[in-house]
């Protein structure tokens, strides 16, 4: 298995940020430009409840139009963006029928669900693993940590939990950019799209050919027999997590380390495999989870 085709660009991404419209501190056309101006291939306005926006270019930048509702439950809330939704999204979509019917509206408007900072909302593995049809979650999100939020950006952990039990999501980075004095065009995706239209990035994102960061690039993650290896940008560290607590191979430690590999061990019902590339600065990378086929 390659995750990635050899040679095909990437393009970066921003899939989740908030306007005027709501609650974001800038108008959509200089959200829009600060992204643009950032050098970004694509990004998908999110504002709560409304779909701001439609497909549109902007000077070589795609626009997709998205939408993000919220639930509350007991001891958390649930935030699901959706990317890339049609207008009939603002007629199908309401608070009262709860969040999988959210999932299936945006579904049926054409879109993609994402699990929005799991980590921010204190989802719990029961939550994220009762949900279904979600494209992938959001692994890092900038604007929840200081000083905008207490630091719950990176959902890590959590989504490690949820992949242990059997609910292995594709993961992204965004910003959720709502105040833009640093909270935007932080954390990004890469994609391999066979073109920048709306139909070529969705597709694209339902097959998981992307992955997260906040800087470093990974170039190649394979899995041939037992061995997850991994190509990058030189990288002051390399991880591998799995559903294993303990191995002795989880860290490549630089400086400037652009390979390594890890053993599956099937005697320890290792189920998937998540790549982390950390550089020198701190930034991460996120692979998708390999899961190991049995
Ligand atoms: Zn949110
Ligand atoms: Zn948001």
């Amino acid at each position: 298995m390659r995750m990635f085709e050899q040679g095909k660009p990437f393009y970066k991404g921003n899939l989740h940020m908030h306007t005027t419209n709501t609650d974001g501190r800038l108008s959509l056309e200089d959200a829009i430009a600060r992204y643009h101006d950032a050098g970004y291939d694509f990004i998908c306005v999110t504002d709560h409840w409304k779909r701001t926006v439609g497909a549109e270019v902007h000077g070589g930048m795609l626009v997709l139009p998205g939408i993000e509702v919220d639930y509350f439950m007991a001891s958390q809330v649930l935030h699901i963006t959706g990317i890339n939704v049609d207008e009939t999204i603002v007629d199908t979509i309401d608070r009262k029928w709860g969040p999988q019917r959210g999932i299936d509206a945006i579904r049926a408007a054409g879109g993609l669900a994402v699990l929005a900072h799991p980590m921010w909302s204190l989802n719990t593995t029961e939550t994220i693993c009762s949900l279904k049809r979600l494209t992938a979650a959001e692994i890092y999100n900038s604007t929840s940590r200081p000083p905008w939020n207490g630091d719950r950006a990176d959902a890590t952990g959590v989504l490690d939990m949820a992949a242990a039990n059997g609910c292995v999501l594709n993961t992204i980075a965004v910003d959720d950019a709502h105040y833009y004095n640093g909270d935007e065009c932080y954390s990004f995706i890469r994609l391999q799209a066979d073109t920048l239209t709306p139909e070529s990035v969705s597709e694209a994102l339902e097959k998981g050919a992307f992955y997260a960061t906040q800087g470093p690039e990974i170039h190649q993650v394979t899995l041939e027999g037992d061995t997850v290896s991994v190509d990058c940008s030189p990288a002051a560290r390399i991880l591998f997590h799995s559903n294993r607590p303990y191995a002795k191979d989880r860290c490549a430690m630089g400086p400037g380390v652009t390979h390594a590999e890890y053993q599956i061990r099937r005697d320890w019902c290792e189920s998937f495999v998540r790549v982390i590339v950390e550089d020198e600065q701190g930034r991460r990378a996120w692979a998708n989870p390999v899961v190991v086929p049995y």
